[in-house]
């Protein structure tokens, strides 16, 4: 069934951007939410739901950037949450329900022997190669071509094409040196590259999901027994998977441990969030009494070991725990790739669903089937994808345009059916319109 509420009226969330763009730059503080033609300004959420300021109802697939798996607001974390403020904001010092979040992910996630916490992915992964460069006393660092890893300096090499080119300006000197990429599922190329860099390697920096495909099993054993050989740091970046696919995150699907991973998102049950763990030996130079000659600064910041974020995380891992949630996510995002899959079929569209787990990443136009993250940035047709999520806001979804769709554990069947209704209307829109 489809919404019932069809959003027509978005005059005051137009209103809302246009004062914005002489306070932001653009209107926004992130760039992936300038969305056409002007940001829906969100006023409350419930559940699947977010309401707009002009009180419009969309059933959210975004979900606060795939942080919010259980949905928004969920009673047992809003409760926690509520229970601390009565206590305090934030002490800036230590506190039990960050021990008890720390050990919480010693005890799921397999790498974890020690946790750093910060407030985002994006300091995660910068500590990560700061302590993957203190460990092996080498400087370069490899990544997926493609892959994101927030916004830290030293991983902001080729998240678009051309791959070995810096994604932004303004960076240090000779970054594009240190940061060297490679082709995801490519065998060759990563062993290449290896070979080319051997002695200089620090780390290897993978994010398993990023643009909806995956790494194959051989392609993880292939980088797990390099990084091993070669002696430079493994390193999974969780900050998407992590807690989303299980508790034991992705490294516990497929069975490898990596030296170090990154999380964030949904350990901070929708709170403001980011995680350093490992194995314990790489983190005995970030102890505060650690000599000067071996320190690494691997953690600090103002708002870290927030207990706000913590009980909301516990609260949320509490219920990850429990109740059916990865069964549950699982099966509707199944039932919407396949239904995507599907739909376009019927409807003559060269379009497929990719993604796994609770993740959906629907993608037009491939000149060829897509089976790396390469393929996803270079062989799709992305502003297709982005004019599809687009349309989809004026049928009451709400979705990241041309990126990562997610169902959280708020779904229900009827909203899965609403979308693929939807979908199917906005997918014949967009073939009269001669962009499919
Ligand atoms: N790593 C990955 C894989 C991510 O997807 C993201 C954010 N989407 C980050 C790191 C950065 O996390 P944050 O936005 O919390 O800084």
């Amino acid at each position: 069934m489809e919404q019932d509420t069809t959003p027509t009226e978005k005059s005051s969330s137009r209103k809302l951007h246009e004062d914005a763009c002489s306070v932001f730059p653009g209107g926004v503080s992130h760039n992936v939410r300038a969305t056409e033609p002007y940001p829906i300004y969100i006023e409350r959420t419930d559940g699947p739901f977010v309401y707009d300021v002009d009180g419009n109802l969309y059933v959210d697939f975004w979900n606060n950037h795939a942080a919010s798996l259980l949905g928004h607001t969920p009673d047992p974390v809003v409760d926690a949450v509520q229970s601390q403020a009565a206590d305090g904001l934030h002490y800036g010092a230590m506190n039990e329900p960050t021990l008890e979040l720390g050990m919480k992910i010693l005890e799921h996630v397999p790498t974890a022997e020690r946790v750093r916490f910060c407030a985002s992915g994006t300091e995660a992964t910068m500590y990560a190669v700061r302590l993957a460069r203190a460990y092996t006393g080498n400087d370069r660092i490899l990544k997926v071509e493609g892959g994101w890893h927030g916004a830290n300096s030293d991983l902001a090499i080729g998240v678009h094409p051309p791959f070995d080119q810096p994604t932004t300006h303004g960076l240090p000197p000779n970054i594009d040196e240190s940061c060297l990429t490679f082709e995801e599922n490519n065998h060759e190329a990563v062993i290449d590259l290896v070979e080319a860099n051997r002695g200089e390697i620090a780390g290897l920096i993978i994010d398993p999901r990023k643009g909806g495909t995956e790494p194959t099993a051989a392609f993880l054993e292939l980088l797990s027994d390099l990084a091993e050989d070669e002696g430079f740091l493994l390193i999974f970046d969780e900050v998407v998977t992590g807690f989303r696919v299980s508790p034991g995150s992705y490294q516990e699907r497929v069975g490898i441990t990596p030296d170090l991973t990154t999380l964030g998102k949904v350990i901070g049950g929708g709170m403001p969030v980011g995680a350093l763990c490992g194995r314990a030996d790489i983190f005995e130079p970030a102890k505060p009494n650690a000599p000067p000659e071996t320190r690494v600064l691997a953690g600090g910041g103002t708002f870290s070991a927030n207990p706000m974020t913590a009980v909301a995380g516990l609260a949320t891992i509490e219920v990850l725990e429990s109740e059916p949630v990865y069964e549950h996510t699982e099966r509707l995002a199944e039932r919407l790739r396949d239904g995507l899959d599907s739909m376009f079929e019927k409807e003559g569209v060269t379009g497929e669903a990719l993604g796994f787990s609770s993740l959906i990443h629907p993608a037009f136009n491939a000149a060829g089937p897509i089976e790396s993250l390469t393929d996803a940035k270079t062989m799709v047709d992305h502003q297709a994808a982005e004019e599809f999520c687009e349309r989809l806001y004026e049928h009451g979804y709400y979705t990241s345009p041309g990126s990562m769709w997610n169902v959280s554990f708020a779904h229900t069947d009827e909203h899965i059916d609403g979308v693929l209704e939807a979908s199917r209307d906005v997918i014949r829109e967009l073939k009269d319109d001669g962009h499919l």
